[in-house]
């Protein structure tokens, strides 16, 4: 948007012509509207979204990325679900088509994503089955599953979450696509869990800046120090619960990461505390994968739950009783 080429274009405003990037400020500006947010949306932008695919697939290009995702609209609610699943059936199929007839060249070498950004709620509703059509029928070669306002937590959701990732699995399988599924803006657990019911990868939000945060119930504090993850608990803890856990162990880190290892206390780190804890979550994580591309996709939802029962985060145990039948290895 701020790399004058989105931004610039113009859209049909209601003196004439703006650039799109005034359009969609206004739009954001504008609190009190008699239409519903989401419609509201539809009808300023949906017919303009369609100019943007070129734009949006040469910068993927041009920055080497080796999937090119397509242009997609959320969906967000029940009341425009219909709009907004048409409208991103017929983005992916343009982004497609773009990609294999105007950028020939990159395609003999780049993946394509079907990117599907949907509400959580959605897959408690009947707009499943049309959103299980909009990912099957095209010719991706991934799957990109966005998850909006997804609490997994909400054990009734994470059900009907982890449900539609096992029904989507299976119908790929049922038509031989191999098309991986791939999951966005989830907690690292919760990928795990939804590994043993059909999906391929998961990727946890970190592009926040690691030493703020956002909390509506919480003013914001002087001392905001993010939290921990702890290896062995799997809990997120605060500096101040460390320094309870660590007590024992004169405070030294419960971890031998390169980021822990560098330190003896945990007070060392307290100057550079947001870079270390991000860095020791970097760390672990891409260890707790290999551990899990290590194990045999039989039995890996038995040895997550070895882990986690010697964990604290016990609520993803129930999520680990099931294993999806891979055909590969
Ligand atoms: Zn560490």
């Amino acid at each position: 948007m701020n790399n004058e080429t989105l931004g610039d274009i113009t859209v049909p405003g209601v003196m004439g012509p703006v650039p799109l990037r005034r359009a969609v400020e206004a739009a954001i500006g504008e609190i009190e509207s008699p239409i519903p947010k989401a419609q509201n949306y539809a009808n300023r932008f949906y017919a303009h979204i369609d100019r943007f695919t070129y734009g949006i697939e040469k910068f993927q290009i041009d920055s080497d990325a080796d999937i090119i995702v397509g242009s997609y609209v959320p969906i967000t609610t029940t009341s425009i679900a219909d709009r907004q699943i048409d409208k991103t059936r017929k983005l992916l199929r343009d982004s497609s088509l773009m990609l294999d007839r105007i950028f020939t060249g990159a395609r003999k070498t780049k993946d394509f994503m079907a990117m599907i950004a949907a509400n959580a709620r959605i897959f408690d509703t009947e707009y499943t089955e049309d959103i299980l059509d909009l990912a099957i029928r095209n010719s991706a070669d991934h799957i990109g599953i966005k998850l909006l306002n997804f609490n997994d937590k909400d054990t009734a959701r994470t059900a009907s979450v982890l449900r539609f990732i096992t029904t989507l699995r299976k119908r790929l399988d049922e038509l031989r696509k191999p098309t991986p599924i791939h999951l966005f803006n989830v907690m690292s657990e919760f990928a795990y869990a939804a590994f043993c019911h059909g999906a391929y990868s998961g990727a946890v939000p970190i592009a926040t800046l690691p030493d703020l945060h956002f909390d509506p119930n919480n003013q914001p504090s002087p001392e905001i120090k993010g939290r921990y993850y702890h290896p062995i608990d799997m809990s997120y803890d605060t500096y101040e619960e460390l320094s309870v856990k660590t007590n024992a162990q004169d405070f030294a880190p419960p971890c031998d990461c390169p980021s822990c290892a560098s330190c003896q206390t945990i007070m060392q780190a307290l100057p550079r505390w947001a870079a270390f804890r991000k860095e020791h979550f970097l760390f672990r994580k891409s260890e707790e994968m290999i551990e899990i591309r290590k194990t045999s996709a039989r039995n890996l939802n038995v040895k997550l739950q070895d882990k986690f029962a010697r964990s604290q985060a016990t609520s993803y145990l129930p999520y680990l009783e099931y294993m999806y039948p891979y055909v590969l290895e």
